[in-house]
């Protein structure tokens, strides 16, 4: 249990808005025929000349089921970027506050802190690729209002050690945010689940990684009734539109199939695996929790090379800390996978 003071932690100026209300905002339909000449709107119908529901209702309703939580504990953005970038934006005052990171990890954090003016506190994970918890509180002042635990990580694949969380939850008096952007091809269970026992924890998740939505930007982050709040503030009015909520709802209404493209990139990314093993320039294939596999090669940037001469084209992680020589391979289709294998054999 952690009781953190949110209000405490939200910028001064933040805390004094109230959200901006859209025409959308000040009438919401009940479904009953009403004449809408509230919001200078072109009247011809073609399908999306209404501004979006600036609070996604259906959206959140059919979610929320889903993930077991209520609508009041979702707040959605333009991409997870837009969400992290909402939660530097309410809580972190530029050029006073900071952010703890895990590195390697995902490198938004570090450009979002950037585009702030956000000093970003570096903590290598170990070399197990797991948080240095005393590393971490030891670096924590009370200007410390973010820290971004990615589970499962990228670019590094596993899952973080639950107790190591458990106790940055407990312990930690700023906003910790779980990044869940691959949990869906995880044993673990979502710290969602856990969401009443910590009133400072954000999880986020995304639409474009095992959803497949890459491509509508859709991002979506669970707290407390109260932090979400805190980010409706400063949410723009219409940060998801229209095309977006429409093609969201679709797919989570076709869970099954969701689940079994997930299901089938499982069996994959064994299989990849396996034959990454096989080959003699593999120096060590990382167990993977995620849609991706981070293996350490003789030399990264040469096979990176030879792979893109090739036409297949992989991630080089080889500046990352603690990953020197490792590349970066999203598992694909069967024939994508055999196609890489084919290639990977070629140039062994
Ligand atoms: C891919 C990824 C995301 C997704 O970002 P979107 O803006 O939602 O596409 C978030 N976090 C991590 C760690 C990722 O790898």
């Amino acid at each position: 249990m952690n009781k953190v003071d949110i209000i405490g932690l939200v910028r001064e100026n933040v805390k004094g808005l109230s959200p901006y209300s859209s025409a959308r905002d000040e009438y919401v339909s009940d479904g009953s025929k009403m004449v809408f000449l509230d919001a200078n709107e072109n009247p011809f119908e073609n399908g999306v000349n209404r501004y979006p529901d600036p609070q996604q209702r259906s959206l959140k309703e059919v979610l929320a089921k889903q993930k077991g939580v209520n609508a009041s504990n979702i707040l959605f953005g333009n991409g997870s970027d837009e969400v992290l970038d909402l939660i530097f934006r309410a809580f972190c005052e530029p050029k006073k506050d900071n952010v703890i990171t895990l590195p390697p990890t995902y490198g938004m954090y570090k450009v979002l802190s950037g585009i702030n003016d956000i000093e970003n506190r570096e903590v290598l994970l170990t070399s197990d690729f797991e948080p240095d918890v005393d590393a971490i509180l030891n670096t924590v002042d009370s200007n410390s209002k973010l820290l971004f635990l990615c589970s499962p990580n990228n670019p590094t694949a596993n899952s973080f050690n639950s107790d190591s969380v458990q106790k940055l939850l407990n312990t930690f008096k700023g906003i910790v945010v779980i990044d869940e952007a691959y949990i869906d091809f995880s044993d673990e269970e979502s710290w969602i689940s856990k969401l009443s026992a910590f009133n400072n924890l954000i999880v986020t998740q995304t639409f474009s990684k095992a959803c497949g939505m890459a491509g509508i930007r859709l991002g979506v982050c669970y707290a407390s009734d109260e932090i979400v709040s805190v980010l409706n503030k400063i949410k723009p009015p219409y940060n998801v539109n229209e095309l977006t909520q429409k093609r969201a709802l679709d797919r989570i209404l076709d869970i099954d199939r969701v689940n079994s493209e997930v299901s089938d990139i499982l069996i994959e990314r064994k299989l990849l695996s396996k034959a990454l093993l096989q080959l003699k320039f593999i120096v060590k294939v990382y167990e993977s929790d995620a849609n991706f596999i981070l293996a350490k090669v003789d030399d990264a940037t040469e096979r990176y090379h030879q792979l893109l001469k090739k036409g297949v084209v992989v991630r080089n992680r080889t500046t990352q800390p603690l990953c020197e020589n490792t590349l970066r391979f999203t598992v694909g289709t069967k024939s994508e996978n055999q196609r890489l294998i084919e290639v990977l054999k070629d140039i062994n």
